[in-house]
């Protein structure tokens, strides 16, 4: 589903370039749940950046679902971005003046369907993360946990092939992130391609397969 060759990416203008991703190779087929670790500053964010498309690398190829994403127009990157590809984010990314309903819906607001068939929708898949009984709260009304909840169902909402996920418990205790690893894992066993930043060891071995980014490689943990 997803292929990466050669993916060199490098930040600024002048010299020296900041050189922050050196020859990446990464395959993910579909299904899968790979976690990505690396300590700070070592180009996780940088990569999701390139795999969800919303940077381009420098240099170096990236095959999503079989078709050069280097190829594609700018109309053809942001509809893969709204309908194929769900983001989750370590600050949940959510529009404070909007309720949890009106938060899921956003994506769709670019589609063609009625407001009374996505709010349906949304219903839907808020009661599948557990959030029925949050429909009109605000963001700053819920505790972190119901906040990434929100966050996973909006990324739901259009029904992505790939679920892409940075540091999605970062800004969580350890309780309340074990809950929203046990919900990707859950997607994960439905069916969703899952790829996952974290630094902590922990959070990595729920997924299928763990890979390292260092020295802006891709190092294999396991297979
Ligand atoms: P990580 O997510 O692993 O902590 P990042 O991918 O965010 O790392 O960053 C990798 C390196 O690239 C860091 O040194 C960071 O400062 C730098 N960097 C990230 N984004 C930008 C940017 N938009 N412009 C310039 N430098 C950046
Ligand atoms: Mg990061």
């Amino acid at each position: 589903m997803i292929s990466l060759t050669g993916i060199h990416k490098y930040y600024g203008e002048v010299e020296p370039r900041l050189h922050v991703l050196k020859g990446i190779r990464l395959d993910v087929v579909q299904g899968e749940f790979v976690s990505i670790m690396g300590t700070s500053g070592s180009g996780k964010s940088t990569l999701l950046n390139l795999l969800g498309c919303l940077d381009i690398p420098t240099e170096g190829s990236y095959l999503l679902g079989g078709r050069d994403v280097s190829k594609l127009s700018d109309d053809e990157l942001s509809r893969i971005r709204n309908e194929d590809i769900g983001f989750i984010f370590q600050s949940f990314q959510l529009i404070p003046q909007l309720t949890v309903l009106e938060n899921v819906q956003v994506p769709l607001l670019y589609g063609d369907s009625s407001i009374s068939e996505n709010e349906e929708r949304c219903k839907v898949i808020l009661e599948s993360v557990g959030l029925s009984h949050r429909l009109t709260h605000r963001p700053a009304q819920l505790s972190g946990g119901e906040c990434q909840r929100v966050a996973i169902a909006r990324s739901l909402i259009n029904d992505p092939l790939i679920l892409l996920a940075d540091e999605p418990t970062g800004n969580l205790d350890s309780a309340t992130g074990q809950e929203v690893l046990e919900l990707m894992a859950t997607l994960h066993d439905q069916g969703r391609t899952i790829i996952m930043i974290t630094h902590d060891q922990e959070v990595a071995l729920k997924a299928q397969r763990q890979v390292r980014i260092h020295d802006g490689l891709v190092i294999e943990e396991s297979a």
